[in-house]
């Protein structure tokens, strides 16, 4: 029998935290844990994505159902470290905290999905089905993890899928979309006494950019959980002398989209809108640099119902149902699932902390989610 010790499963996260993966080197995440599934007798696989970027896949049990248990293994970068009280990746505990760069977001879901794998193969406790852990790289940079994970057709026999990223006393089961763009226009430079020897690369780039904003921004459609689709120019760059009228602007933009208005119907209006700019004498070109559909689902499922009560009685919360404006690995992971699809991204840590200077997860919330994600796997497989 194995039952991993509070000590143990505080160690273990505090080795991962020890990883830099700041945005690369996951491969480090994926054999730790590669090692310790084989101290288990768990065979787990490396999925490349690129040379020194990979996924880990580990399987228990066999046949359905297929529960998709899944987190990432990158953070994103501590910022200036200085302004930290302790070092970002040396996990410390103060008041009942633990903190640490991806102590919420996400190395402490992470572990307890690894750590209940475990428990639940050496004290066969998994009579009925199957459960596929998942942990990806570059979540926080486009999802190309994920991607291939779903390529590779890891998802689709998948009956059920729950992402373990912070989310605290909330399950959220629906997301929007992400999706980012890079507008460039091309001018002819010239001395700015003499602007008409040139084209100036600003002004229809700005005309545009305003039109483009009005038409998504304006639009009316909404979804019923997440709301409206945004947008927003967040980059411009152009010109380089005061006095020289510019041959190249450049500008990138986010959009947070909903199922009503998805990625294709931007990506399309951002094309038709600058071929018409183009009719009229600019050179507008429309670049995609990252394409996350929104993921939306009903929400109503046995995994959710089961999870709501789990977080009550571990947790002694009473958990919420949301819609969230930020992306997960859900958005590739799901690609091709109906509405009825049950998914949630449930996990210790708070939405709010992740990215943040000093971040923590309380050591109680770390703890419990061991046993709801346990038990939540039995309630599952039955
Ligand atoms: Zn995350």
């Amino acid at each position: 029998m194995k039952h991993f010790t509070e000590e143990e499963k505080i160690k273990i996260l505090s080795d991962l935290i020890a990883i830099k993966t700041v945005n690369e080197n996951e491969i480090e995440v994926a054999n730790y844990l590669k090692k310790l599934f084989a101290q288990y007798g768990i065979e787990s696989k490396i999925v490349p994505v690129t040379d020194t970027r990979v996924n880990l896949v580990a399987e228990i049990g066999s046949g359905s159902p297929v529960i998709g248990i899944s987190g990432h293994m990158d953070v994103v970068s501590p910022g200036d470290e200085s302004k930290w009280t302790s070092d970002p990746f040396t996990m410390t505990e103060r008041d009942g905290k633990l903190y640490g760069r991806g102590t919420n977001d996400m190395k402490g879901g992470l572990v307890n999905l690894a750590l209940v794998m475990i428990e639940l193969k050496e004290n066969k406790e998994l009579t009925k089905g199957t459960v596929r852990f998942m942990a990806t790289t570059g979540e926080e940079v486009g999802g190309a993890g994920s991607k291939k994970l779903y390529e590779e057709g890891y998802m689709d026999d998948v009956d059920y899928l729950w992402v373990a990223e912070p989310s605290h006393d909330t399950i959220i089961y629906s997301h929007k979309g992400s999706l980012n763009l890079r507008v460039t226009s091309i001018g002819e430079a010239a001395h700015s006494s003499m602007p008409e020897l040139g084209y100036n690369a600003i002004n229809p780039l700005m005309e545009y950019l305003l039109e483009v904003d009005k038409k998504l921004n304006g639009d009316d459609r909404k979804n019923e959980v997440l709301g409206k689709l945004v947008m927003s120019t967040t980059i411009f760059h152009a010109g380089n002398q005061v006095n020289s009228v510019p041959e190249k602007a450049t500008a990138e933009i986010n959009v947070r989209t909903i199922q009503e208005f998805d990625n294709d119907e931007v990506i399309d209006l951002f094309n038709t809108t600058a071929s018409i700019y183009n009719q009229g004498g600019a050179n507008i070109n429309v670049e995609v640099t990252m394409s996350l559909p929104s993921v939306f689902t009903s929400g109503q499922s046995k995994m959710v119902e089961l999870a709501k009560e789990l977080g009550k009685k571990h947790l002694g919360l009473e958990i919420s149902m949301k819609g969230s404006p930020g992306v997960t690995d859900g958005s590739n992971l799901l690609r091709g699932k109906d509405d009825n699809f049950p998914f949630m991204m449930f996990g210790p840590g708070e939405t709010k902390m992740a990215h943040k200077i000093d971040e923590y997860v309380y050591k109680e919330y770390y703890l419990a989610f061991f046993d709801i994600y346990k038990e939540l796997i039995l309630g599952l497989s039955k």
